[in-house]
């Protein structure tokens, strides 16, 4: 029994068959970069803007596409494809320009789905608008993928985000009106977020019934604001075990209907300070998946703070149960 929901498995049964994602890299900025909302950027991000695992950037959108579509068919005999825009913000460019790079995407053959990466503030009613209409026309899924990293505003302004929950939640309603679906990126060992962090950046992606989690931990790239932090000892990381649990309460607490497409993040080789603990993604995967197994935990276990938990008692017909405790005392379940 899987212990949560994979977003690989929620695929195949979507589309009958396994779909894979081609990322685009297009050459790009942000606007917590150009001054349109801060210079400098997020402090953990490097020049690259998350788009290290992508080809050139200097290739065209069908170019990369193409090139990675014949890839995944050669190795896995693939037949699907999402299109999932990575780097940087990719809805900050001018509206005509954006219509025509999604559009040149939906128009490649093969393409179920298209993917944008992008953060809250970059999203606006007429470009949701458009991607509306294009699902429609062309049948095909559409989701945007919203960095948010923390429900923790402390946590956003410390880390220079630019934005803060409140840009985040209206986002997530605007995209909702126009049944698009939603991907919250989560990072969940961040510099002065707690336990109890975790516990909420659960709770508000269920309650805002959000569609997909990207959880990653921490890397810490050279020549950033965060790396020089890390090297002058501002903060320290939790350990890996740590990270693991943290994981293990994020799941408890998320609603089961919530697919994750990841539980560990992968950072760029070769300019790191810090990255997983020296440990390979796969391995922290299988430990998350051990520690579920041996708490017998699964994703929703905790799940039982939404609509009006408080009335539940009051219910006709609920049976109030209750169980006695090893030290005596009455407890209600
Ligand atoms: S929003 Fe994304 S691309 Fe922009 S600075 Fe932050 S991490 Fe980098």
């Amino acid at each position: 029994m899987d212990r949560y929901r994979i977003y690989s498995k929620h695929l195949i049964e979507r589309y009958g068959e396994k779909v894979y994602k081609v990322p685009v890299n297009l050459p790009g900025t942000c606007p917590n970069r150009d001054g349109a909302v801060s210079h400098g950027g997020c402090t953990f991000c490097d020049e690259e803007g998350s788009g290290f695992e992508c080809l050139a950037n200097t290739l065209s959108i069908q170019e990369q596409i193409r090139k990675n579509q014949a890839f995944f068919r050669e190795r896995f005999g693939a037949n699907k494809f999402i299109v999932y825009f990575q780097a940087f913000t990719n809805t900050y460019k001018p509206y005509a320009q954006f219509i025509e790079e999604v559009e040149r995407a939906a128009n490649e053959e093969d393409i179920i789905g298209i993917s944008l990466s992008t953060r809250p503030d970059c999203i606006n009613d007429r470009y949701l608008d458009f991607l509306c209409q294009l699902k429609t026309k062309k049948k095909l899924e559409v989701d945007i993928e919203l960095g948010l990293q923390s429900v923790n505003y402390h946590t956003l302004s410390r880390l220079n985000r630019g934005h803060t929950l409140a840009e985040f939640l209206d986002a997530v309603i605007r995209i909702k009106k126009r049944d698009i679906r939603i991907c919250a990126h989560i990072i969940l060992n961040l510099p002065g977020d707690t336990e109890l962090d975790v516990v909420e950046n659960a709770k508000i992606v269920s309650a805002l019934g959000i569609d997909y989690v990207k959880l990653h931990s921490l890397y810490i790239v050279e020549k950033t604001l965060l790396g020089s932090q890390y090297l002058d000892k501002e903060f320290t990381i939790i350990s890996l075990e740590e990270y693991v649990a943290r994981v293990v309460t994020f799941l408890a607490h998320l609603h089961p209907d919530v697919v994750v497409q990841r539980l560990v993040g992968k950072g760029p080789k070769g300019k790191l300070l810090f990255s997983n603990w020296d440990t390979s993604w796969w391995k922290i995967k299988e430990l998350i998946e051990t520690r579920l197994e041996e708490g017998d935990t699964y994703q929703g276990k905790n799940c039982n703070y939404l609509n009006g938990k408080a009335l539940r008692h009051l219910e006709e017909g609920f049976d109030l149960q209750i169980e006695e405790q090893p030290d005596g005392k009455i407890r209600t379940i």
